[in-house]
């Protein structure tokens, strides 16, 4: 087998792996950059201000990995066999809309689904025509590749490993994971089941670097939200991406336990309905009475002047006004964005109550996200964070290392490489563009 990794040898985000075996080729996510192509870990990547380049011009510029045989533009018939996405975060799924439709794209149905809801309700556009969904632990072939994924714990749901196979080598690529989440199971099961020794291991490290700290669980956030509730006179406002599933349980379990209404835009309606038929988790309807749906102003004009209109009218039951919230009071826990500033300088009695970070604090810095903190400020709420990353622990990847003990490990989704040859493993570090062989 021979690797490159077109992105992702020193930074995290815009991971892109392309995997040859004679005349076969796959290639592992097709992620957008969280960060501008050759700058430092601050310079955040917008792909609006790109949005009208040519895919050809992007290629070029260094933007796009250049893989031949991938985008809709290449019409040689040098093909890649398939695109294999590890889940539904953005750094991993986002350049698949420059993908040639011809292409199959292995993924979860469920991260197909979340991919869906995302281009509906944001302007995130993407294209996959050829879906192959996958099952966990069952196994699959690409071209000459024999390839099994693996549920992993991680804060975005239906998120998998891969155990690449052929030529009598094995290659593991970890996507992205972590052990302190809800599916600590899946993880449990993967280090138990997935075959070893390995050649490769390709490893997400996007904790490495950073302050060793108590990492808290995902119960621990629930009983520290619980917390909060018991003890705040007014509305909880929680500010948490909607699409982290295993969040929303933690929220919604801790409404119910301290007797608060959960409201949840519309949204996230969508979302926790769609994963519904995945997982038991809460959603609006008639086994969750304490759920309500809130229609934030702006994401209803949007969806009504884009000719999505139908989204608007599936929950009008369970709808719940800013007049309502007001009065609930110090019964009320609601998810916001700062999107939805414009419906929250409408809500009465916020005053008493308090705003709950609950998302990487990197994104603090944004403008947006600024206005929704000095916002809870000026009205004298409390503000505070509750959270716990979605990536393995400095721990838990020793954990990985040492179960699979591969001959070559491989630093991925990290700014810090050099800092793997603590793990006791030959580490291999190359740099974006490089090829090895396994
Ligand atoms: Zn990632
Ligand atoms: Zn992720």
């Amino acid at each position: 087998m021979n690797l490159t990794i077109h992105r992702g040898t020193h930074e995290i985000g815009g991971t892109c792996v392309e995997v040859v075996h004679g005349s076969s080729r796959i290639i592992l996510d097709l992620g957008m950059p969280l960060i501008n192509p050759g700058g430092g870990e601050g310079e955040e990547f917008n792909f609006r201000l790109h949005k009208d380049t040519a895919g050809v011009d992007l290629v070029a510029q260094g933007i796009l990995p250049d893989v031949a045989g991938l985008y809709e533009w290449d019409t040689s018939a040098n093909r890649v066999d398939g695109v294999l996405i590890s889940h539904a975060h953005l750094d991993h799924y986002g350049f698949t809309r420059f993908l040639h439709p011809e292409v199959a794209c292995y993924l979860g149905e469920a991260t197909k689904k979340l991919i869906d809801l995302t281009c509906l309700f944001t302007p995130a556009e993407v294209s996959i025509s050829r879906p192959v969904y996958i099952a966990s632990g069952t196994q699959f072939s690409c071209g000459e590749f024999s390839v099994t994924p693996y549920l992993m714990d991680h804060a975005g749901f239906d998120a998998y490993a891969f155990m690449i196979e052929a030529g009598g080598k094995r290659l593991l690529y970890s996507g992205d994971f972590r052990e302190h989440g809800r599916k600590r199971k899946a993880f449990e099961y993967f280090l138990r089941a997935a075959p070893r020794p390995v050649d490769a291991l390709l490893l997400e490290g996007t904790m490495m670097g950073r302050k060793a700290e108590e990492v808290p669980t995902e119960e621990d956030i629930e009983e520290s939200m619980v917390e909060t509730l018991r003890e705040t006179d007014g509305p909880v406002l929680l500010f948490a991406s909607s699409q982290n599933i295993d969040r929303m349980v933690s929220a919604f379990r801790a409404a119910r336990r301290s007797r608060r209404m959960m409201v949840i835009d519309l949204y996230t309606a969508h979302v926790l309905k769609s994963i519904g038929e995945y997982a038991r988790i809460p959603q609006p309807g008639p086994d969750f009475s304490e759920i309500r749906v809130f229609y934030p102003y702006r994401l209803c004009r949007m969806l009504d002047y884009t000719d999505r209109k139908h989204l608007l009218y599936e929950f009008t039951k369970y709808k719940i006004t800013k007049k309502e919230i007001g009065e609930l009071a110090d019964k009320a826990l609601m998810l916001v964005r700062p999107s939805m500033l414009g419906d929250l300088e409408r809500i009465s009695n916020l005053d008493r109550g308090a705003l709950v970070y609950s998302m990487w604090n990197g994104y603090l810095k944004k403008a947006d996200v600024q206005r929704l903190v000095d916002f809870s400020r000026s009205r004298g709420m409390e503000f505070l964070t509750l959270h716990t990353s979605g990536h393995a622990t400095v721990e838990t990847l020793q954990r990985v290392v040492d179960t699979f003990k591969p001959t070559k490990l491989v630093p991925i989704h990290t700014f810090h490489p050099h800092r793997y040859h603590q793990f006791g493993a030959p580490v291999v570090e190359v740099e974006d563009g490089q090829s090895f062989s396994v």
